[in-house]
């Protein structure tokens, strides 16, 4: 092992981790710095959190760390949490797995003394290199260099290392494109070979590591989904049907799937409902795929049902509900057409974050268009979001809560509280949001006398008005 002191100046580990690492040394066990910690400063970022690997037995670390709060987090695993004050730290005794056979767990696992056993179980080279400032360097499988040359490999066999574990194909996607590295050819090739493994993978641990994946940079994200989107594929079959669909349409050039993926990676990562959004948004394209009688394809209505599958597939992929709804209202809306004079009819929509999103959505996909499509369709979205902005910063009425007249105005003029209450405010909010009359007291409370004995109907059915732009046919492009 080699000693070099300099990089501890380069990892810069706070004097707390330092100092568990100092008792460690003191009882007589070596303790490394190991995994993302590691990794991430070598590639000159700072790390998220820091691991620490011992031949410590959980027992003794607690004898010896007895002054720290611990948590239990996997003490059959060998892996107690340390409260520092400044982090949570994760100490894991060294250790060997045994075999797995369910694609998800080893079947047992045994501690050992040899940092390179603890390293042989992890599971890409970049991520099983070990540091300390007393000890140097533990780099069996070459993880430095592979890191210099900006390659992601398995440590040992990648099939093999797949089949113990199928959440390290996700775990290899994510750390591709997030790190920016190369997939190895024997791990690109067992990535692909192996990827019905991901069927055994719980829903939770994909969405999570899937999202991760999407807050990857653009131009190092758009490679690794363009390659692997018959791995994304499993746990989202209905991207296997957006692979290769050949949209025969006159604005564009790629496949669905190449589409969505140029969609996505046109947005900035900073907003994960947008990617998320996108790389769902045209989920509908195949199943609504239809070719007229000149040989052009068309894909009528197929937002609405693009949401519903959407919503589906990320239910079962255990999103939360609010997630879920959301990307459902954007994918539903992403085709509707919208001008700066019906920003505020979507505002009371949508409200401002979501529709901020929907602007983004609808420009990300409009960027995975054909040139000529980007050059005339991108300048009335940006008309739109200035018409947004000015809306806001103007504080245009767009919601109940804005308006002049609250609920308590109308009580006073003798309208009874309940439903119909309701309906006359929205009736009233239309006279400002549709009609584009004055916000003013004095003016809504003069409509209000006129409309509170009159038959305001049922509630407007939104959705049925979506309907008819998505339905159109003359925007599917
Ligand atoms: P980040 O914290 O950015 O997710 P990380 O590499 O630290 O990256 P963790 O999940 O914190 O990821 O895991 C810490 C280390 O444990 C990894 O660097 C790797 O060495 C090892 N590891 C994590 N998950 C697995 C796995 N599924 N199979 C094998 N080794 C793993
Ligand atoms: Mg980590």
């Amino acid at each position: 092992m080699a000693r070099d002191s300099s990089f501890t100046t380069a990892l810069n580990v706070p004097s707390d981790v330092l100092e568990v690492m100092g008792l460690l040394e003191s009882a007589g066990y070596p303790s490394f710095l190991v995994g993302g910690c590691v990794r991430d400063a070598l590639l000159g970022r700072q790390a998220m959190d820091y691991d620490l690997a011992t031949p410590a037995l959980v027992d003794e670390l607690k004898k010896i760390l007895v002054d720290y709060r611990i948590i239990d987090t996997g003490s059959a695993y060998g892996t107690v949490t340390l409260l520092t004050g400044q982090r949570e730290l994760e100490v894991t005794t060294f250790r060997a797995d045994g075999s797995y056979s369910d694609s998800r767990h080893p079947d047992s696992v045994s501690f050992s003394t040899s940092i390179e056993d603890d390293l042989s179980r992890r599971d890409f080279t970049v991520n099983a290199v070990a540091y300390s400032p007393t000890q140097g360097w533990a780099d069996p499988f070459g993880g430095r260099a592979d890191l210099e040359a900006g390659v992601l490999r398995a440590v040992g066999n990648a099939g093999q290392r797949l089949q113990e574990d199928a959440l390290r194909i996700m775990r290899a996607l994510r750390l591709a494109a997030t790190l920016g590295l190369r997939v190895d050819p024997g791990l690109s090739k067992a990535l692909h070979d192996n990827k019905g493994l991901l069927q055994n993978i719980s829903p939770e641990r994909i969405s999570a590591e899937l999202m991760r994946l999407l807050s990857a940079e653009n131009d190092q994200l758009l490679p690794v989904l363009l390659e692997y989107g018959e791995v994304l594929a499993v746990p989202i079959p209905e991207i296997g049907a957006m692979i290769g669909l050949d949209q025969r349409s006159p604005w564009h050039t790629y496949d669905v799937w190449e589409h969505t993926v140029r969609a996505l990676v046109a947005v900035s990562p900073d907003d994960l409902v947008v990617r998320l959004t996108l790389l769902l948004h045209d989920i509908g394209k195949p199943p609504t795929f239809t070719i007229d009688e000149t040989g052009r394809g068309h894909f009528y209505a197929h937002a609405p049902l693009g949401a519903e599958i959407a919503r589906d597939r990320l239910q079962a992929l255990r999103f939360d509900k609010r997630t879920v709804q959301q990307a459902y209202e954007l994918i539903r809306s992403h085709f509707a057409p919208i001008a700066p004079d019906t920003v505020l009819r979507w505002l009371r929509r949508l409200g401002e974050q979501q529709l901020r999103r929907l602007f983004a959505v609808k420009i990300g996909d409009m960027c995975a268009h054909i040139d000529s499509a980007v050059i005339s369709g991108l300048p009335p979205i940006l008309d739109c979001l200035d018409a947004l902005d000015e809306a806001i910063s103007s504080r245009a009425c767009y919601s109940l809560g804005q308006l002049a007249v609250k609920g308590g105005d109308l009580i006073a003029i003798g309208v009874e509280p309940g439903p119909r209450l309701g309906a006359l405010l929205e009736a009233l909010l239309d006279t400002v949001v549709e009609d584009g009359q004055p916000n003013d007291y004095q003016r809504l409370m003069a409509a209000a006398r006129q409309l509170k004995d009159l038959d305001l109907g049922a509630p407007k059915e939104a959705d049925a008005a979506d309907h008819i732009e998505y339905t159109s046919g003359k925007q599917e492009a």
